[in-house]
């Protein structure tokens, strides 16, 4: 239940009420009127009547579906957010390919469109994609789209609403990403690095929904990494926040292209898995990896989980270098909480159980503290739906009116 501010009106009051109802409804999927009510602290009087209005405005449905949370008598009914309310729009702006969805304030994705970028990306080719698909994508649904939000590689200005200059993505620079989208709606759009949007994703549908704080780490062919702090993204000034990539584990190391000296990055990404791959090629000479050209993260996660001993190797030193910038980021944050999602989806828990052990030994970190490591709920799909989830995010805080 929010608190009432001073200087609110009753009309403040009521659209707190209904805002806080729509977010139980769309993060527990289904509740019954007794549970919003036990949440929200409101009177069953003014409960019902809210419901009732939104029931009205398709906003909420009653779900076929009965409540097990009953003592005696008739089962209560489930609410649900309405299936035929408006929806968001979303899209993932990847380095390997573009998604749009819609989707709904409940997080779920109702029809989605994957489309591969073409030869020759730039601004112009990326701008005529993207327009090109969104309107095919919104001519298939009957909603209104309340809010669209992009989730991208970054750097980002996401003031400006701009991707600034993705590292390989072709010739893509300060590209405006929301003004395009702005040109063909009148809804709002939102702009989120991906690593924040699926922090984000968590916080609002996921593992993340009843901690504090934590920190999502997002493993591709580089790392990015997402914070919830106090129950709330923070995102930074311009939204470049969690790039702990580009954080130092050797100031006497080598050369980072970012003019930085020993950053994880460095160690980590795919360039430099790949030239341990070689190095340590001895170790079993008949693995699958050797056979690969440009073997990607996922590829050696794969071959780790069937005990290749060179993806297990490979794997351990990534695991180790990624120990020294996380037991950081948790000191500073103080939280035990960490979320991996990756680009694709990979069998089992190798780089979580890895990284547990490797905290829990590391010296300093004290023997009662419990660092916990899962893996995202969404799997590869963290981002995406994160992309929902910024606009839910705004709808939630008032910033978009209903
Ligand atoms: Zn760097």
């Amino acid at each position: 239940m929010m608190q009432v501010k001073k200087g609110m009106n009753l009309n403040d009051i009521k659209e707190n009420n209904r805002l806080s109802i729509l977010r139980l409804l769309a993060t527990h999927k289904m509740m019954s009127r007794a549970e919003l009510a036990r949440h929200t602290g409101l009177t069953k009087m003014t409960l019902s009547n809210l419901i009732q209005e939104m029931i009205a405005e398709n906003l909420v449905a009653e779900s076929q579906q009965l409540s097990d949370d009953y003592q005696t008598g008739r089962k209560p009914v489930l609410l649900m957010i309405s299936p035929e309310s408006f929806c968001i729009c979303g899209v993932l702006i990847r380095r390997d390919r573009l998604t749009l969805v819609t989707g709904d304030l409940a997080g779920n994705i109702i029809d989605k469109q994957c489309v591969d970028y073409p030869q020759e990306l730039n601004n112009e080719s990326l701008a005529a994609l993207i327009s090109e698909h969104y309107l095919n994508l919104i001519k298939r649904t009957s909603r209104p789209i309340i809010g669209i939000g992009v989730s991208s590689i970054g750097p980002l200005d996401e003031i400006r609403g701009l991707l600034l200059h993705p590292p390989e993505f072709g010739d893509v620079s300060n590209f405006d990403a929301v003004g395009i989208l702005k040109g063909l709606t009148h809804s709002p759009v939102f702009l989120i690095n991906d690593a924040n949007a699926a922090a984000l994703a968590e916080k609002l549908y996921g593992t993340g929904k009843n901690i504090e704080n934590y920190l999502y780490i997002h493993l591709m062919n580089g790392i990015g990494a997402g914070l919830v702090l106090n129950g709330k993204m923070h995102t930074g000034n311009i939204g470049q926040s969690g790039e702990i990539g580009h954080t130092s584990i050797n100031f006497e190391g080598p050369l980072c292209a970012c003019g930085s000296r020993g950053c994880l990055d460095y160690y980590t990404n795919i360039h430099n898995l790949r030239k341990r791959i070689t190095a340590l090629r001895e170790l079993n000479l008949s693995s699958q990896l050797l056979q690969q050209t440009m073997p990607s993260l996922t590829d050696i996660i794969d071959a780790a989980h069937r005990q290749d001993p060179l993806a297990v190797c490979v794997l351990d030193e990534f695991c180790r270098f990624l120990t020294w910038s996380l037991t950081n980021a948790l000191a500073l944050i103080d939280s035990d909480f960490i979320i991996v999602g990756y680009e694709h989806n990979v069998p089992g828990d190798f780089i979580e159980e890895t990284l547990i052990r490797n905290i829990s030994r590391s010296p300093g970190f004290n023997e009662n503290r419990q660092v916990k490591i899962v893996h995202s709920v969404f799997g590869s799909s963290a981002p995406l739906v994160g992309a929902i989830a910024i606009v839910s995010e705004n709808i939630f805080n008032g910033n978009i009116k209903l």
